[in-house]
This record gives structure tokens, C-alpha cells and sequence, in this order.
């Protein structure tokens, strides 16, 4: 029976396509929360997995009373699925945390005895140790961090979305108007009273990477203008450059042509044209992200469909 009073403790696990890992990481997860000693539930959302992910689910769901599972219609993305869980999820803390084990489970009961004696609504799960990660993940992840921080997101370095979350808090982020939010950045901003746990970042499990280029780079613009317009501001910028050469390019034509040298002159031409051509097309670049985001938020179409709760079908549902 899943116990119907509120749990202390939900686990939210996002899982797109995780069947290679998915027994590894029920294995090592159920010993940790039994432990704890507190009434807990995991809240698995499916998102959208094409391959085994959503049988292994149920077939773990007969004999692990505390799992629970969501499976959203389609794949709508790991910032989508963490806030689709954290939405459903009934625990007074909640924690996320990815499903290919680089966050070890093992944190998650120094996460809950840190909250509770520190008093703080937020743990960030902070890698101390990435030495596990491709060169190519870190060095882009770390310029991630750079940039975001320059641009004035708050939050600690290398915090990524593994975090223990206070009720108060979760409802405080669910709130927030935003279209795609990128929870690592949008936590912060509130400023809630917070702590660090510090953790080895371990190597995925099994299986592929679900991140591919393409979504870290929707993740990158997503964090940028949601965080800051300061870009916008980079724009004008480089406008105001682009009037500085194009006066001292006007000053140059004139004198050439008062000298006599009004032919020549080709190459310089295609260049200044090229250059405006692409400064002009990376200002418009820059301002269509933001109109687009407005344009996202304007239509406020939801970011996920729920396809189903396992809490929410009935007992004589369950044995599918
Ligand atoms: N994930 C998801 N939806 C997606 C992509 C990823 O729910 O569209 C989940 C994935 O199953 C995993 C977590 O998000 O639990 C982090 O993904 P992954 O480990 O592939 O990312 P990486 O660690 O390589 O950045
Ligand atoms: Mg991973």
C-alpha cells in the first residue's frame, strides 16, 4: 500500500530512455532511502521513454510499495520532467536527482540531516570532484558557470540539479511565471536560506548520455535570457562600435577620394560589409531570442502533458 499520508521525503528522478540503468540505480537507491528511517516516496517521471523505461517501472512498482510513477505524453526535457515531479510530488523535502547514479544516492540522507539541523530551505549538491566527466562536459560546463555568474545568476559553482528542496521552496519556484525555467538558476534567485553538500561526481552507470549538443545549447540559451538581458545591452554596443568604424571608414573614403585614390578600395568595401553584415545578423540573433522567449511566455503553452499517475489509478488498476 503506498501510504497516503504525506511523505517526509520525495525523490524525484527525470528518466528519458534509462533502461540500462534504471535496475542499477533501484538497487542502490531503495537500500539508502530504507535507512532513513522516514516515510518516503520516489517519484519517477517517465519522459516519454521509447524503450523499456516505462515496464521496468511497473514491474518494479509490485514489490517497492514507496514508488510511484508519472509519465508525461512526450518527451518535454529534463528541466520539464524535474518540474513535472516536483508539481505531483507530496514530501515535505523534496530531492532530484538524475537517474544514471552520477549523483550518489548515498547524499541524499547528509542533504536531509543538513536541512533539518542548519534550518536552511535548500542543499545544493555541489561537485567537488568532476574528474569523472569528459574534458569536453567539463570545460563546457565550467564556462557555463563563468558566463552565468558574470551575468549576475546567483548560486554556487558547479551546483547542478541535484538538490534537497524545502516544501516552501519548490511551491516558491512552481509559482514563478516563467516559461522554461532552468531550476539550478531559478532556485538561487529567490535567495531562500541555503547549504552545500559536497559530492564526487561519479561516471554514468549505463548507458548514452540524454544530453545531446542540441539540448545542452537550448539549456544555454534558455539559462542566458532568463537570467539576464545583458546581452541586449552587448548589442547596442556593438552598434555604438559599428558607428565609431563606419565614421572613421567615411573619413577614410572622403580622403582618398579628395587624393585621387577613389578606385581602389574593392577589398576594404567587402570587408566592411561582410563585418556589418554580421554584426548586424548577431544583434537580431540576440534580440529574437528574447522576443522568442517572450513570444513562449506569451502563448503559455504548458511545457508537459501527464499521461498518467501511478497514484492516482486505483487499486485494481495496478496490475498492469
Ligand atoms: N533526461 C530527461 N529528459 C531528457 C533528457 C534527459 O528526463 O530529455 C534525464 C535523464 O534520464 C537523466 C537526467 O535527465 O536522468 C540527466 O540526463 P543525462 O545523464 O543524460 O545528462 P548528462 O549527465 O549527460 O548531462
Ligand atoms: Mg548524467
Amino acid at each position: 500500500m503506498l501510504v497516503d499520508v504525506r511523505p517526509e521525503l520525495s525523490v524525484v528522478v527525470p528518466m528519458f530512455n534509462e533502461e540500462d540503468v534504471l535496475p542499477l540505480f533501484v538497487e542502490r537507491l531503495r537500500p539508502v532511502l530504507d535507512e532513513m528511517g522516514v516515510a518516503y516516496e520516489v517519484v519517477c517521471v517517465d519522459d516519454g521513454s521509447a524503450d523499456a523505461t516505462a515496464v521496468l517501472l511497473q514491474r518494479y512498482r509490485r514489490d517497492w510499495d514507496q514508488l510511484r510513477v508519472v509519465r508525461l505524453r512526450a518527451n518535454s526535457g529534463h528541466q520539464a520532467a524535474i518540474s513535472a515531479g516536483l508539481a505531483r510530488a507530496r514530501g515535505d523535502w523534496m530531492v532530484t536527482i538524475d537517474a544514471d547514479l552520477q549523483d550518489p544516492p548515498e547524499v541524499i540522507a547528509e542533504m536531509l540531516e543538513t536541512g533539518k539541523r542548519e534550518h536552511v530551505d535548500v542543499i545544493y549538491g555541489v561537485r567537488t570532484d568532476r574528474s569523472t566527466d569528459t574534458r569536453f562536459k567539463r570545460t563546457t560546463a565550467e564556462g557555463f558557470y563563468k558566463v552565468m555568474n558574470k551575468l549576475g545568476a546567483q548560486g554556487a559553482m558547479n551546483a547542478g540539479d541535484f538538490r534537497m528542496m524545502s516544501r516552501a521552496t519548490v511551491d516558491a519556484v512552481l509559482a514563478l511565471p516563467e516559461q522554461n525555467r532552468v531550476l539550478r538558476l531559478a532556485v538561487p534567485t529567490l535567495g531562500f536560506p541555503s547549504s552545500e553538500v559536497g559530492y564526487k561526481r561519479e561516471q554514468r552507470a549505463a548507458g548514452e548520455s540524454k544530453y545531446p549538443l542540441s539540448k545542452m545549447l537550448k539549456l544555454t540559451l534558455d539559462s542566458i535570457t532568463g537570467v539576464s538581458h545583458a546581452p541586449l545591452r552587448f548589442a547596442t554596443w556593438f552598434g555604438l562600435a559599428g558607428f565609431v568604424i563606419a565614421f572613421a571608414v567615411m573619413l577614410f573614403a572622403i580622403i582618398s577620394k579628395l587624393s585621387g585614390h577613389s578606385i581602389t578600395g574593392w577589398a576594404s568595401t567587402i570587408v566592411i560589409i561582410s563585418v556589418f553584415g554580421a554584426f548586424q545578423l548577431l544583434c537580431l540573433g540576440i534580440l529574437g531570442e528574447y522576443v522568442g522567449r517572450m513570444y513562449t511566455s506569451l502563448q503559455a503553452r504548458p511545457t508537459h502533458y501527464i499521461a498518467y499517475d501511478s497514484l492516482e489509478t486505483s487499486e485494481a488498476n495496478r496490475e498492469f
